[in-house]
């Protein structure tokens, strides 16, 4: 019954906590979006207070079927979410199957090693039929509200050019029809292979924003297989050659004035949130639930100081030590929501 009453306290604090801005103590703003998978979290995504979508992951539209989606079907639902009068900006990944996740109607080889295997952009750009059906679906949709598409797996320049060469074309098709759509609409990559991130400098000058996707960067930085609970110890956000690389990529992306959102499960840990806002992040996004803690995190913290903080956690050479000196700080800044984890 105590817990039950300190739940329900919870919830109610963060209720309050969820329409409030995200910004900082010195003025930083930084854009907390909602990861979602279906249309249903919609009421959940604007009770919980996201600012807008930062991933739709499109692979449950066609897991939810017998048959695969057509045109008509991508459109109807992308444009329910585009008409939401509440949110910002709608990022729709296109199809990322393959790897953990499948679909029976699509035939993806049986690989040995699926993670590295024919899957996300790669399928997508020798499936041109199944991809363009997305595309368009989304393009139609594009003319009802702040639609942007997002590619998942990019591991070089050549993918982002495909991708844009098949976007033209379905835009030439669109007007040919003269049917509607957004020109302008914003084409943006995940960054989640590791060349994405050497290689960030060049991707930036064609891709419109960037989102970085650590489930995956983590998994192949770290070679970690996501789900095998073996090796999950090793799975380590704050290990140094995963924040170099995130710190990369966000520099990159100012330097040619793009923005770098972050959308892998971290951004849903708290105690991780000192950090990306270190890191100079212009948006991040979770599972809409996670977001009014986010927003309560930033909402405490001072920009400038985060950023002296991160630098201190970057001369760390573990991630064990960059994650005591993190919690302990937390814990002097929260001590309500953090406990102290490791003996000082
Ligand atoms: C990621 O890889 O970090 C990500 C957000 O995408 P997914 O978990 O769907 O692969
Ligand atoms: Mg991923």
């Amino acid at each position: 019954a105590v817990r039950q009453a300190r739940l329900r306290s919870q919830k109610k604090e963060y209720l309050k906590i969820a329409p409030l801005r995200s910004e900082t103590k010195d003025g930083f703003r930084l854009k907390v979006g909602a990861n979602i998978e279906l249309l249903t979290e919609l009421d959940i995504v604007e009770k919980y207070g996201a600012l807008g979508i930062g991933l739709y992951r499109t692979e449950y539209i066609y897991l939810s079927r017998k048959d695969l989606p057509t045109e008509t079907d991508h459109y109807h639902i992308y444009r329910k979410l585009a008409e939401n009068k509440t949110l910002e900006y709608i990022t729709i990944r296109t199809l990322d199957i393959g790897g953990d996740k499948f679909v029976s109607e699509i035939n993806v080889p049986k690989e040995i090693n699926p993670a590295m295997g024919l899957r996300a952009i790669r399928l997508c750009i020798r499936e041109i039929p199944l991809f363009k059906a997305q595309l368009m679906g989304i393009l139609r949709a594009s003319a009802y509200g702040p639609l942007r598409i997002m590619i998942p797996m990019v591991s070089g320049v050549d993918e982002l050019r495909k991708t844009r060469s098949i976007i033209t074309e379905c835009m030439e098709e669109l007007s040919r029809k003269k049917i509607n759509y957004n020109k302008d609409i914003k084409v943006g990559i995940m960054v989640e292979v590791p060349s994405a991130c050497m290689i960030s400098d060049k991707l930036a000058q064609e891709a419109d924003f960037f989102s970085i996707g650590t489930n995956d960067l983590i998994q192949y930085t770290l070679a970690i297989d996501r789900v095998n609970e073996y090796v999950s110890y090793l799975y380590e956000p704050l290990h140094p050659a995963v924040i170099r690389m995130i710190k990369k990529v966000v520099d990159e992306a100012h330097s040619h004035h793009i923005q770098a959102a972050l959308c892998g499960e971290m951004a849903g840990e708290p105690l991780y949130i000192p950090v990306l806002l270190g890191l100079g992040l212009d948006e991040i996004s979770m599972n809409p639930y996670s977001i009014p803690r986010a927003k309560k995190m930033i909402r405490g913290l001072d920009h400038g100081y985060c950023r002296e903080l991160l630098e201190e956690i970057m001369k760390q050479d573990s991630p064990e030590e960059g994650e005591k000196l993190l919690n302990n700080e937390m814990v002097r800044l929260f001590p309500k929501d953090f406990v102290r984890v490791h003996e000082s």
